[in-house]
């Protein structure tokens, strides 16, 4: 007999299949290219069992759902202690790409905002490593959550080198503030590059898995940061993981997660579930229309809400 979960996962795409509400993101000329109707949900358990639906084998590139995994890199690199001298754990209450910093201490007020996100990312691997070297630990750490090697979208890469002008202002505003101490347009290629990596929803189900399993890839068994690093990263994704729509996030939905501009979401509950979830059209706050649906429902009927008792 086939397992009830596919099927129940397939009657909540089909139940917000129609909702055609947003826009896909069309600030990088290639992103808006994407085919608005697609929608894909993966479930993993921590012990690695994937259930899934929709096109949750499609590739798509994982924009700012990069960001917790390089904040991760960057915790097990350098030390909690010294990300946390950079870069802070306050949410911003601003949009993702705003140019500011934290008064009086100069650093960017979290890692899942732009500003923070292009420091973490200069974090990554030892001090002084070169560039080519700090892109492999990169690329290597989150393709370890994933548990398969992960590889760049060149053509997404170049089209958003081509408008990246808000994120090139954020550098040179770090570099100006001496929060970053390199040259300020390469930090920006190569955070592009990050953010152009390609993923399946049931890879961010995986990732989620290994976060939710306490830092071990379920799959390859892999320990791939510790526990204290999970803590950390979780916590900031419950604060500050969903734009500026972290608080409705974590009344309705209660997991800690990230979404990007690509129409992903990404949810681990600690202990349970990594949650991967995909459709392209984004609400005002940057957030998937459909992808936020599917999370409020799964939330709700397997109890998944972190302020509830079981
Ligand atoms: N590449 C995107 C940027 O930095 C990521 C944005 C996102 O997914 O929020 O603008």
């Amino acid at each position: 007999m086939r397992s009830p979960i596919p099927e129940y996962l397939d009657e909540v795409l089909r139940n917000c299949a129609d909702d055609r509400a947003g826009a896909v993101a069309d600030y990088v000329p290639e992103l808006a290219a994407a085919d608005p109707e697609q929608l894909a949900v993966a479930v993993s358990a921590v012990d690695g069992t994937v259930y899934e639906a929709g096109d949750s084998r499609s590739a798509f590139t994982i924009q700012s759902i990069s960001k917790p995994f390089v904040y991760a890199l960057a915790l097990a690199d350098r030390g909690c202690e010294a990300v946390l001298a950079r870069i802070g754990v306050e949410p911003s209450g601003e949009a993702f790409n705003e140019l500011s910093l934290e008064e009086g201490s100069a650093r960017p007020r979290n890692p899942m905002i732009n500003v923070g996100a292009l420091t973490a990312h200069t974090l990554a691997g030892p001090p002084g490593a070169p560039r080519e070297e700090r892109f492999e630990r990169i690329v290597a750490g989150i393709s370890a959550f994933a548990g398969r090697r992960l590889e760049v979208d060149e053509a997404v890469c170049r089209s958003e080198w081509g408008t990246a002008h808000r994120n090139l202002a954020i550098a040179h505003m770090l570099r100006g503030y001496e929060v970053i101490e390199e040259d300020a347009p390469r930090v920006v290629a190569d955070y592009i590059r990050q953010c152009s990596l390609l993923v399946t929803t049931r890879d961010l189900a995986l990732m989620a898995a290994t976060l939710a399993n306490g830092g071990v890839q379920p799959v390859t068994g892999e320990q791939v940061v510790s526990r204290e690093v999970v803590r950390q990263v979780l916590s900031v994704m419950t604060t500050c993981g969903m734009y500026d729509a972290a608080g409705d996030w974590v009344t309705t939905v209660g997991i800690p997660a990230k979404s990007g501009v690509s129409g992903g979401i990404l949810g681990a509950l600690p202990g349970q579930v990594g949650i991967g979830v995909l459709s392209p059209r984004l609400d005002r706050h940057g957030n998937s229309v459909r992808g936020v649906r599917v999370c409020e429902r799964l939330s709700a009927d397997m109890g998944l809400h972190l302020m509830e008792a079981p």
